[in-house]
């Protein structure tokens, strides 16, 4: 029974971190014609309305994507994010918040091919619905790392590959990073982000450990915290682990973390950035 949904923390502080690096993967690897087969294992309803009863719950848009919608001093990564959403919106009022296959689907182009997985029946029937007819797209109502598996390798040896878990379970940490290692061993060369949220420190180190023990090479770590560590407060901190990340991303997310976490915890957050394994 899954309870997770995320039109409760639509574009909150973990939501920029994870779709402004998604926006600056999608736009590098959109440079090469070669088709791209993108992969999201856990896609949600596709967009959120923010005038709609569930975000209003709990508002935390208002602490996240809200804290940067006017500011005319975003780092480019940053920018580039914020305006790809005002996209979605109507001039400044943010009254739409675009999920990950929104933005996909926004930002490939007519040679891709994209997969979603929502395993979720009203949120899959919302995201069916939020995609409308668009033949490039699949949208699967089963499991999305097994799934993965059967589309790896890509026809077209390009693939982009977000893996967004709701971490409903203690398990799915470990079994969520033994089904990555799997699917990078199908295809190495393949682009894969996997989005973390720090409840309890212990599982995100035992994932780094398992995933540096794997043999995977070239995996980067991006982490944006509001508060300190704490097992009494829910998530505190997110991150994004980046294998085979553009050349690209490292720089502009050196001066875009430092800054998204200070303007996203009044100061008062922590951020790591760290390149996990060598190339
Ligand atoms: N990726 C989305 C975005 O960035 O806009 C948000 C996804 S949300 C964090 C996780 C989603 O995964 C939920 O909608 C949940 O219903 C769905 N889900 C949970 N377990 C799943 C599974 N095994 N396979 C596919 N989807 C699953």
């Amino acid at each position: 029974m899954l309870s997770y949904r995320h039109a409760f923390h639509a574009g909150n502080f973990a939501d920029v971190l994870k779709h402004s690096v998604l926006v600056h993967t999608l736009d590098y690897m959109a440079q090469k014609d070669k088709s791209l087969r993108i992969v999201d294992t856990h896609a949600g309803a596709g967009g959120y309305s923010l005038d709609s009863r569930q975000p209003i719950k709990n508002r935390e848009i208002d602490n996240g994507l809200r804290q940067l919608w006017l500011r005319t001093d975003l780092p480019p990564l940053l920018e580039r994010y914020r305006d790809v959403i005002r996209g979605f919106n109507k001039q400044q009022a943010l009254s739409f918040y675009p999920g990950s296959p929104l933005l996909a689907q926004t930002l490939s182009r007519p040679q891709d091919r994209l997969y979603f997985h929502e395993l979720h029946s009203t949120d899959h029937r919302l995201l069916k619905e939020a995609l409308g007819n668009d033949k490039r797209i699949k949208v699967l109502d089963e499991d999305g790392m097994k799934g993965l598996q059967a589309l790896l390798p890509p026809p077209d040896r390009r693939a982009l590959v977000l893996i967004d878990p709701s971490y409903e379970i203690k398990k799915d940490y470990q079994d969520v990073v033994q089904q990555l290692i799997k699917a990078w061993r199908r295809f190495p060369t393949g682009t894969f982000a996997l989005w973390y949220p720090v409840v309890t420190r212990q599982r995100i180190d035992e994932m780094e450990r398992a995933l540096v023990r794997s043999g995977i090479k070239n995996i980067q770590l991006f982490e944006s915290g509001i508060a300190p560590d704490s097992e009494e407060h829910g998530m505190t901190a997110s991150g994004m682990i980046v294998i085979n990340p553009p050349w690209t991303l490292w720089k502009e997310m050196e001066t875009a973390l430092p800054l998204l976490t200070e303007w996203l915890s009044n100061g008062e957050g922590h951020f790591r950035q760290l390149q996990l394994v060598a190339e």
